[in-house]
């Protein structure tokens, strides 16, 4: 590789992104001023980074994508289940200013111009787009809110208040620790076959522990909530195999920092 070739700094996600009127990216390690263990463009607040790097990590994000800082809202993350409605009066909320949503593993709106924005290292980040009713949701669903199907629960609150109908909406899976590398031990197994016996075939014993395939479940709970599959977009990347280019807890054991998920309808 050449010493002049840039690495990017964020992925699109296919099915979403179109790079005009619907921005879906994910970013990656690339591009920032953070020094290690956070090299380099950790978008983390809730980490030991220093501020200012985190703070200047999004200027960069936003010189890339166009997208400015004071547009963008943040969740405030505990791998919980609360979904926040977001609009122009949030704006900058978590970055530029004050969180004031408390904390919210999840951001909806029908707004334009506002980008919503999750944080993840080996967690599920899920895109959900209704183009008729001009609508997106954006949610962290790690183990634990998958468990809570914080990504169904989205879909339900955008039927509630926005009168989505769910054949509309258009979902994006993006990167994150897939069954490849997600080996939990009998308590993590135990609650997942609890809750989601019916998708049993997704779990896989693996020696002496046991592999889950995060994705798949969160695109059956989608389809259940009567998502179309063809409407579903997984972009097939694990961050624990390519913790090179992602963010990856479990690829750093534990000492790292954490990329975003961005997703904002422009116009
Ligand atoms: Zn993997």
């Amino acid at each position: 590789m050449s010493g002049t070739e840039r690495k990017p700094m964020y992925v699109a996600i296919p099915g979403l992104d179109n790079g005009t009127t619907l921005k879906a990216i994910f970013t990656t390690r690339f591009g920032g001023v953070s020094k290690p263990p956070y090299d380099t463009l950790n978008l983390s607040l809730q980490r030991n980074d220093d501020r200012r790097n985190v703070i200047e990590n999004y200027r960069l994000l936003s010189n890339e994508t166009g997208i400015p800082t004071d547009n963008m809202v943040l969740t405030w993350q505990v791998h919980g289940d609360k979904i926040s409605i977001v609009d122009k009066s949030h704006k900058g909320m978590g970055l530029v200013r004050e969180h004031e949503l408390g904390c919210t593993d999840g951001l909806i709106t029908a707004e334009k111009n506002i980008a919503l924005v999750t944080i993840h290292a080996d967690c599920v980040p899920v895109y959900l787009y209704d183009p008729v009713k001009g609508v997106i949701a954006l949610v962290h669903s790690g183990w634990r809110g998958t468990l809570l199907n914080i990504a169904a629960k989205s879909v339900n609150l955008m039927k509630d208040r926005y009168k989505c109908e769910a054949r509309d909406i258009i979902a994006g899976i993006g990167p994150h620790i897939r069954k490849c590398c997600f080996a939990v031990q009998n308590d993590v197994y135990d609650l997942f076959l609890d809750k989601f016996r019916e998708y049993s075939d997704l779990f896989e014993t693996s020696g002496s522990s046991y592999r889950i395939d995060l994705g798949g479940v969160i695109t059956r709970s989608l389809i259940a909530e009567g998502l179309e599959m063809r409407n579903i977009h997984d972009i097939e990347r694990c961050t624990v195999c390519e913790k090179e280019l992602f963010f990856s807890h479990r690829g750093s054991r534990g000492n790292t920092g954490a990329g975003a998920a961005v997703l904002m309808m422009a116009g």
